[in-house]
């Protein structure tokens, strides 16, 4: 509180999901006054059990703690900026070696009752079904409500507005093999922004067949359902990988893997079959495995992805999956400040901005809290120190500036992204050695977001 006065300010926020929670958090502790909206118990998703605010819904593990690790790194950065969801986490930890895994009821009770005792917090349990011209967080996650998604089409529009998690793996540009791929782009139109992994037959048939044969997770049940309820046709290019292999030994060498145009530049010939790999950055750390989507296990992924020519030493930054998951096309329609660009009081936050994962959920309902308390800091104080421009909010040798960026910037492809060290720009000076470079990585992000602080 400033001079003994309240902030009149009130901020909405819907969905007490684990950015709602964070956000509200922040912004309360930072004397705003929030009305935060949850649905459940009234209305429930079809993956949460609870009533209670910040619910793991599936794994109980926020990754690994080691900076040496994407995930460890973000929560090393995020602890520094002053997250409050996981000092609470780490309360309620388990044992899980490297891990971060955690009492998934207890963490839950501790975050509701933080929020539920808090003076600047009103809690409304209820659904929210339209959305307005007051200052928003729109926190309702992959399993946004149908009515609210409906709002949300009349504002953004239906194609802006993504259904599926129709995931391929994203593997770094370090662990490819260079002497077997070869870049091109089809018939050499437009810059050669392509990898391509070329296949024999025998290498080919061997691929198929393994697909096969793999391992899948087995579909939710309220995810087949509503897989069911969507044409598939109309979702083309959703259909994972091992499934077409399923339609016939010939079908993906004439659908994604098909050579045509893709002649090897060393031999003039062409593949059998060709997976081609596209860039994921602007420094090309890494690459995706284009239409490459797939439902199989993890430990699948690697065994079969790594029979691909140049991928036999490929290091995961990222495995598929396809799921449920109401995600939004954020470039189009978000400004810098993660506010609509139509809209600008409205602002999204967690999963439904286009991050994946728990703490990339609570990390994106940090940043969403500090710029719009920042933005009314200014305001309501003409605070001017608070008033900055927003490219130096968060520095992008850091993986949470990053992630930021990667909402903001154009991207025909855009897909929900998970911290990986591919976000980063490359050190100036090249390390072979793995570990160690991600040490220097770790070591450079947690120094400049330091700075950024001071
Ligand atoms: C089935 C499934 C499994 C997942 N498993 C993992 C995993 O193991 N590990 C991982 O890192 N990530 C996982 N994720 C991805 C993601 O990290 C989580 O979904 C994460 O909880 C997203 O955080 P959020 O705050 O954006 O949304 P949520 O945590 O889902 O919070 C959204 C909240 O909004 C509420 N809500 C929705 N609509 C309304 C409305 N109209 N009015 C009021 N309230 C509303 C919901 O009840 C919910 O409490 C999974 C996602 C799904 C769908």
């Amino acid at each position: 509180m400033r001079n003994g006065e309240r902030n009149l300010k009130i901020i909405k926020i819907i969905g007490a999901g684990l950015a709602g929670s964070e956000a509200a958090l922040q912004l309360a502790d930072n004397d705003w006054q929030v009305e935060l909206y949850e649905m459940r118990p009234q209305v429930q998703t079809p993956a949460h059990h609870t009533a209670d605010f910040a619910e793991l819904v599936c794994s109980n593990s926020l990754k690994s703690k080691l900076i040496t690790t994407a995930s460890g790194l973000l929560k090393a950065e995020m602890k520094i900026l002053g997250c409050k969801l996981l000092p609470i986490a780490e309360e309620c930890c388990v044992p899980a070696g490297n891990a971060l895994a955690i009492d998934r009821k207890l963490f839950s009770r501790k975050v509701t009752k933080l929020i539920e005792n808090h003076p600047n917090i009103k809690v409304h349990r209820e659904e929210v079904t339209e959305l307005n011209y007051e200052l928003t967080i729109v926190a309702t996650g992959p399993l946004t409500s149908e009515n609210l998604t409906q709002s949300l089409i009349e504002i953004i529009g239906n194609e802006q507005l993504y259904f599926f998690d129709a995931i391929a793996p994203i593997v770094s540009a370090e662990s490819l093999d260079r002497n077997i791929i070869y870049e091109k782009t089809r018939y050499d139109k437009g810059e050669a922004d392509y990898l391509n992994c070329p296949f024999s037959k025998d290498k080919y048939l061997q691929f198929a067949e393994a697909l096969n044969e793999a391992e899948k997770h087995e579909a939710k049940e309220f995810e087949s359902k509503f897989f069911s309820k969507i044409d598939f046709h109309f979702y083309e290019n959703c259909i994972p990988i091992e499934e077409l292999a399923k339609r016939g030994k010939d079908t993906l060498r004439y659908g994604v893997m098909r050579p045509v145009g893709l002649e090897d530049p060393k031999t003039g010939e062409r593949p059998y079959a060709v997976i081609q790999l596209r860039t994921e950055n602007k420094d090309k750390t890494s690459y995706n495995l284009v239409g490459c989507q797939t439902m199989l296990k993890y430990g699948e992924q690697k065994r079969i992805f790594r029979m691909v020519p140049g991928l036999e030493k490929a290091e995961f930054l990222r495995f598929g999956s396809i799921h449920r998951n109401t995600y939004l096309n954020a470039p189009h329609i978000l400004n810098e400040k993660l506010s609509l660009k139509n809209k600008p009081n409205i602002y999204i936050a967690g999963q439904l901005s286009g991050v994946e994962g728990y703490v990339e959920s609570i990390l994106s309902g940090l940043l969403v809290s500090r710029i719009i308390n920042k933005m009314l800091r200014f305001e309501q104080f003409r605070d001017f120190r608070s008033f900055q421009n927003f490219g130096s909010l968060l520095p992008e040798t850091t993986i949470s500036g990053q992630l930021w960026r990667y909402l903001i910037t154009e991207n025909k492809n855009f897909q929900p992204m998970k911290a990986n060290f591919g976000l980063l720009p490359p050190l100036e000076e090249k390390i072979k050695d793995k570990r160690l470079k991600k040490e220097k990585l770790a070591e450079r992000a947690l120094r400049d977001i330091g700075k950024v602080l001071e």
